[in-house]
């Protein structure tokens, strides 16, 4: 068994050497992650005297670091701010990275990787963010990019793909639609598939999510990390940062994760109830949770995967809810698109499961909201995104 990195396929189990331009697996098509990368870190408190970026990381990220300086566009470090009337709820401001979402934590570390490959042309595909943060890096790295969209992607998001010279392809019909159309557009030779579901790089930017939240609540993680889920990038960033973070002895247990998606497209949240180890694709209906509506998450299986191995859950929230969380979010100074407020929906409406407690179990039943209520400070126990600006989206 070799140790070098390369990448990995989880169903069939084969090896793909790197530098590599394949995006799934050669003989079975499924996902590929990256293997056998296991770098040495600094001591932690290294990272604190570096700038307030995600490359303070670098030595944990599958990119030279020289590379990535040139692209970066200062991404990562977002805020943490406690969530007004939820004593320990903290809110990672993640809208403010340099294109406006998460995205850019993934996009920089992929982007990079593909100009280490000496790529000259990618192909994405994304319902606004992805692609608007794909464009954005390529842009700073010289690489000409091309983004499937679906028709009726917010204006907001088509402009800013336009600002950044990207080639923007319009898809007729539904999400896979247009990730079917990029997925073909990359077979042209020499393309680069910048597939943020695909692309294992994508998941170690992600991953300084959890790095940052250990160093913003003073070296350690909170017991809930409630995240959105469509394709999971955030998800699995998240578990594999804290899974890093923990063969590292920096935290001694996994945060639970509670995954939230939109009620009228949750294939996750179907199969999570139903026991089963993998989605079944479903037909979506129309919500105003653009960036979570996924039908059929490539990765899903890896996602449902993680989400029990933390013994946590996922969870629904209807478009009433998310409507009223953003507009309760807005009132409190904070501006996000109506997917960004999901995970805040699910806080506000009790769907969120009580976290088991040894000392005073929750009665069963109780609402979420008297857990980890008390007077004065209170330690934070959860921790929820607000990953997409509402600048972009508009509709208020
Ligand atoms: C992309 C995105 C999501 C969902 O991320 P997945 O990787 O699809 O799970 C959630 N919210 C916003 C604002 C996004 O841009
Ligand atoms: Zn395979």
């Amino acid at each position: 068994v070799t140790q070098e990195p390369r990448l990995h396929c989880a169903r069939c189990d084969l090896d793909h050497p790197l530098p590599e331009l394949a995006w799934r697996c050669a003989r079975c098509s499924g996902v590929l992650d990256l293997a056998g990368f296991d770098p040495a870190w600094p001591d932690p408190s290294a990272w604190a005297a570096r700038p307030a970026t995600l490359w303070r990381y670098a030595e944990a990220l599958p990119v030279p670091a020289g590379r990535a300086a040139r692209i970066s566009l200062g991404e990562g470090m977002t805020p943490l701010v406690p969530a007004a009337g939820h004593p320990g709820v903290a809110l990672k401001v993640d809208y403010l990275a340099p294109t406006g979402s998460f995205k850019d934590r993934g996009a920089v570390v992929l982007v990079a990787a593909a100009a280490e490959l000496g790529a000259c042309r990618m192909v994405a595909d994304s319902s606004g963010n992805a692609g608007a943060a794909i464009a954005a890096y390529a842009a700073r790295a010289g690489i000409g990019c091309e983004v499937f969209l679906p028709a009726g992607t917010s204006p907001g998001k088509v402009a800013q793909l336009r600002a950044y010279r990207a080639e923007v392809r319009e898809v007729a019909g539904t999400r896979q639609d247009a990730a079917d159309a990029a997925a073909l557009a990359a077979e042209a030779p020499g393309v680069y598939y910048a597939s943020h579901v695909y692309q294992p790089a994508f998941l170690h930017g992600t991953k300084t999510y959890a790095f940052e939240l250990w160093e913003q609540l003073g070296g350690r993680l909170p017991e809930t990390l409630l995240l959105p889920v469509g394709n999971g990038t955030l998800v699995l960033g998240a578990y594999l940062g804290a899974r890093e973070l923990a063969a590292r002895g920096l935290v001694d247990r996994l945060p639970r994760i509670v995954a939230v998606q939109a009620a009228g497209c949750a294939p996750l949240a179907a199969a999570f109830a139903a026991g089963r180890d993998e989605p079944e694709p479903v037909t979506p209906e129309p919500t105003v949770a653009e960036g979570i509506a996924i039908a059929r998450p490539a990765r899903g299986a890896q996602i449902l995967a993680a989400v029990r191995d933390t013994g946590g859950a996922v969870v629904t929230v209807s478009d009433g809810q998310v409507l009223e969380a953003r507009a309760e979010l807005g009132a409190g100074g904070l501006y996000v698109e109506p997917t960004a407020a999901a995970c805040w929906a699910a806080v506000r409406s009790g769907a969120v499961p009580p976290v088991p407690s040894p000392e005073s179990p929750a009665p069963s039943g109780a609402p979420s909201e008297a857990r980890g209520r008390s007077h004065g400070d209170v330690p934070v126990h959860t921790v929820l995104p607000l990953c997409g600006s509402g600048l972009k989206s508009g509709g208020y």
